[in-house]
């Protein structure tokens, strides 16, 4: 066979790696290079912040459900990550190590070679090279395959600037760069974004389950929209349509009869939307509330339950002067009615963190910190609402930070339905169905704090069948 020309395939991926193209551009571009030099398929595996599992960042001649077969198992993949040098098989056929062997064999691939892509000798994910005929690579072919490696991992290192405390990876945020999704809906990437906001790492579409099959054939796929890798949990957002969400939650529950060990959660897109609509963001960014459809709480059943709250944190707490921190803003009516019928010592601070504006590249900040010294203190956080638990995890890593004697939580409104990221909470006033709600310190754009029970908005949108009513 003739050698190929790997001169000019380094030659063009070092021009690629140092002209103006997009980062991901560029991976794909040198990825593609590489595999057509080389006769073969070619993808570029990352780590995902976790450093357990490996993510599928930039392929090219590999079959669409040979990608989509979800995260790797690090530990039960090629081993060239832990070994950190190259690894060669020339038949996977004879051989133990490959995951998803009937995927592989499906997919025709034989050989595969595994070239770990460092940063300071530090493994972050690795260039594969896949064949269909059992193929024994040479020497050449190898050490072109290394170079495209090194030039990979100058890539990376030119790409990410240094890393925010809270990322343990330094890869972590350069892989949403690598995905450059297509998204299906705007929905899908205004949510990538909040996730962004918060340093959680995602995958967009990461891997297709087969729900039914007709003999060998498979007749019913599911691709949840998010993988999460550091919480190892899947999210589907729903649309509007209610035929859609019956839709999608039978399949997400035969998902969970046939995979019972994935986790998978299912956001309502409505409520997400109005979410963001808080803030500004979304589809319903610009849209009002328009009065109240309904109370969920009155004032007296809110006043019910903090005095029990109240007691309750006033027997836990008897003699240890604990320290309540609220979260600015919507913590203020409670807290307000909470301390006034604590009956042991305490002291009293707030905190106050930047908001979620839906322009890339702000991730989320303490805007105003506890002056309070909280080394050895019993620190219990009040919070308004609890959603999906992205603010309260982010300031308990904070807090956790200042080493109290114990941190606790305290919540007005729990919602657990769309809690993504686990939190333990300890004190909780009311859980609430899946609405968004205001009054009693809450808000929707500013609006309706001030309100003294709490209820559920109107909130009309071009689409929301109340336009059409009142029109
Ligand atoms: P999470 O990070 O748990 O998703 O969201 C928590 C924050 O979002 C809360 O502190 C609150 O500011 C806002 N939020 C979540 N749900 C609601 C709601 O139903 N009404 C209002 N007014 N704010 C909410
Ligand atoms: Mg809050």
């Amino acid at each position: 066979m003739k050698q190929p020309d790997y001169t000019s395939a380094i030659a063009q991926a070092l021009n690629i790696a140092t002209d103006g193209t997009e980062f991901g551009d560029k991976l794909n571009h040198i990825i593609r290079t590489t595999a057509e030099t080389l006769g073969g398929g070619a993808s570029l595996i990352m780590l995902d912040s976790t450093r357990t599992r490996l993510i599928h960042s930039s392929s090219f001649r590999l079959p669409k459900y040979y990608l989509q077969k979800g995260p790797l198992d690090r530990e039960k993949s090629l081993d060239e990550l832990n070994s950190n040098r190259t690894v060669v098989i020339n038949d996977i056929r004879s051989d133990s190590r490959i995951q998803f062997r009937e995927l592989a064999e499906r997919a025709l691939i034989t050989a595969i070679a595994g070239v770990p892509v460092r940063i300071k000798g530090r493994a972050i994910g690795s260039l594969r090279i896949y064949y269909k005929a059992s193929r024994t690579f040479s020497s050449a072919d190898i050490t072109f395959i290394e170079q495209i490696a090194r030039i990979i991992s100058l890539l990376f290192l030119s790409e990410i600037e240094p890393a925010p405390p809270s990322q343990n990876h330094p890869v972590a945020g350069a892989l949403h760069h690598v995905q450059a999704p297509d998204f299906a809906h705007p929905s899908e990437a205004e949510f990538a974004g909040l996730l962004d906001f918060y340093n959680i790492e995602w995958v967009y579409e990461p891997r297709s389950f087969v729900l039914e099959k007709a003999g060998n054939r498979v007749t019913e796929m599911f691709s949840p929209d998010f993988y999460l890798p550091a919480l190892d949990l899947y999210i589907e957002l729903t649309t509007l349509k209610q035929s859609l969400i019956t839709y999608k939650n039978r399949k997400i529950r035969r998902l969970r009869e046939l995979y019972p060990e994935i986790k998978i959660t299912l956001l309502n897109k409505n409520n997400y939307d109005r979410l963001l609509a808080k803030y500004g963001s979304g589809p319903l960014g610009q849209s009002r509330a328009h009065g109240i459809r309904q109370v969920l709480y009155t004032q007296e059943q809110i006043k019910g339950r903090v005095d029990e709250l109240a007691r309750e944190i006033s027997a836990d707490y008897a003699n240890k002067c604990p320290v309540l921190l609220g979260v600015q803003r919507g913590f203020i009516c409670f807290m307000a009615d909470l301390i006034r019928q604590i009956s042991v010592p305490m002291d009293m601070d707030f905190m106050a963190l930047s908001h979620y504006t839906g322009k890339p590249g702000k991730g989320v900040k303490i805007t105003k910190d506890t002056d309070l010294e909280l080394e050895g203190r019993h620190v219990l956080l009040v919070e308004d609402i609890v959603d999906t638990g992205m603010t309260l995890s982010y300031i308990l890593n904070h807090l956790k930070g200042r080493h109290p004697s114990s941190l606790e939580v305290c919540t007005l409104l729990d919602r657990q339905a769309r809690r993504l990221v686990d939190v333990d909470i300890r004190y909780i006033g009311f859980n609430i169905p899946d609405e968004f709600v205001v009054g009693y310190g809450l808000d929707y754009q500013e609006e309706y704090r001030n309100l003294p029970f709490i209820g559920v908005p109107v909130i009309l949108s071009d689409t929301s069948p109340l336009v059409k009513e009142t029109q």
